[in-house]
């Protein structure tokens, strides 16, 4: 085990399969060694799903007086979701043009292909990380398993290459010579190099450039002419965010500013303001009424995504004749409360959340929703985090990469480009591997028995 811990180590930082952590240092990410069986049946469902998705959530981004009528008690309680909402409504059209870097996150709830096993725990239109990483866990499990039966059920994945793709097709379409990619970024982002990767595969197949900047950053530095954002009079063609879904991303009036004066120019966003609050919590939770989704989507196309919704609420609502709120605190190990809140690290959790729940005042229940605990099948795993290896009965959670491109309600791109897998310990609740929960994780195919 201890050369296998070493040749794991060495390729994962040749790889560039690494983090900062959290005392500083550089060191290799967290990953595992044994990769998450999955059925083919069940795999290639979750791929079909990805353009579905990706089609749902960029009509509702563009439905802007559903997202007001439904976030409309949120942000009575929720300053954060309250400001983006607002610098939506303030903006008009500026770009017909909008680019999703999405990820559908599911856990499986039995191991074998059954029907409806599938179960989605939230779907990503923001800053959805780790499309360099996971793609260089995949290949040190090829690495590791070289000559043995298993390299050759190992499934491919590269979600980074569709990702600058997709980049690089707006880049075009706005059309500007020597126009760049401007990523919007968290200062000292300690999975940085997920994002490096991305700036220099960019440059390297496309000769795009791009800038990493703060809001902070760009709340000084960005200037609008004649509706291009510019830096120093380069035009951006696109803006990536990687941050600026969570209020610390907004740690000065200066950097709400850059946020409006982004949303006010012609630069295409990756997502639009409208896309990521389609993201939110609360959406998904209204998502869930079949007679809501269906102005969305083809009627074919529901049953193939409400079979992957658990129940989800309201705190106002009732379940089983009582208040929801005071169910989830009866039978605390079967809900998750969830604030709208991304990143990881927001959620309560079993007694802690039945607390919350019995202090919480009535004007800040809007701002959360219960959702069903979904209870995905263990499996033992080898976890390997700063160096050290670790024998653990895990869960983990399997996201599908996807990209669109539309021009206002046409779509131009959809598709599935990969997926990311994060396995954790079984007794871990929160699931992030920035937030220091999870370990990063391939698939391989269920042997035929
Ligand atoms: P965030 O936007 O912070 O990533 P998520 O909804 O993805 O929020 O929740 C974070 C983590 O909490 C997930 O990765 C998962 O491990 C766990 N989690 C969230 N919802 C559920 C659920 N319904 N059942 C079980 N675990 C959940
Ligand atoms: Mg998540």
């Amino acid at each position: 085990m201890q050369n296998r811990l070493q040749d794991a180590i060495d390729y994962a930082i040749t790889k560039g399969l690494v983090k900062v952590n959290t005392r500083n240092e550089l060191t290799h990410a967290p990953l595992t060694l044994i990769p998450y069986e999955i059925s083919n049946k069940v795999l290639q469902k979750m791929i079909d799903l990805t353009p579905i998705f990706n089609q749902l959530m960029v009509k509702v981004g563009l439905d802007r007086s559903f997202l007001q009528e439904h976030l409309e008690g949120v942000i009575q309680a929720d300053d954060f979701t309250r400001n983006l909402l607002s610098i939506m409504t303030k903006s008009g059209e500026t770009q017909p043009f909008e680019l999703l870097i999405s990820r559908n996150d599911f856990f499986l709830t039995t191991n074998d292909a059954s029907n409806n096993n599938l179960k989605q725990v939230e779907y990503n239109t923001i800053a959805s990380s780790y499309g360099f990483l996971s793609g260089q866990v995949h290949q040190l499990h090829k690495y590791l398993y070289q000559g043995q039966s298993l390299e050759s059920l190992l499934v491919a994945n590269n979600p980074l290459e569709g990702i600058v793709d997709a980049m690089a097709t707006a880049v075009h379409c706005y059309n500007h010579t020597g126009s760049c990619v401007l990523m919007v970024i968290q200062p000292g982002e300690k999975n940085r190099f997920d994002q490096r990767a991305i700036e220099y595969r960019l440059l390297n197949k496309y000769n795009i450039p791009t800038l990493r900047c703060s809001l902070d950053e760009i709340g000084e530095k960005a200037r609008l002419k004649e509706g291009h954002l510019t830096f120093n009079d380069r035009i951006m063609a696109l803006t990536y965010f990687r941050a600026g879904y969570t209020p610390d991303d907004y740690p000065s009036q200066k950097a709400w500013k850059a946020r409006e004066l982004i949303e006010s120019s012609s630069s295409i966003k990756c997502p639009s303001i409208g896309v990521q609050l389609a993201g939110t919590k609360k959406i998904q939770q209204v998502l869930g009424r079949s007679d809501i989704l269906n102005r969305f989507i083809p009627k074919a196309s529901t049953t193939l995504i409400t079979n992957t919704f658990v129940d989800m609420f309201s705190l106002n609502e009732t379940i089983n004749n009582q208040p929801a709120h005071h169910t989830a605190t009866c039978f605390p190990e079967k809900y998750v409360l969830k604030p709208q809140r991304e990143g990881g690290g927001n959620n309560y959790f079993g007694q802690e959340m039945a607390d919350i729940l019995q202090t919480m005042p009535k004007e800040q229940q809007e701002a959360y929703i219960l959702m069903e605990r979904i209870e995905a099948p263990t499996h033992s795993s080898i976890l390997v985090v700063d160096k050290k290896t670790n024998q653990s009965t895990c869960v983990s959670e399997i996201g599908r990469f996807g990209t669109c491109f539309t021009e206002r309600d046409k779509i131009l791109l959809n598709q599935d480009i990969g997926y990311l897998v994060r396995t954790k310990s079984e007794d871990q609740d929160e699931g992030g591997v920035s937030a220091g929960y999870a370990c990063l994780n391939s698939l391989c195919l269920r042997a035929d028995r």
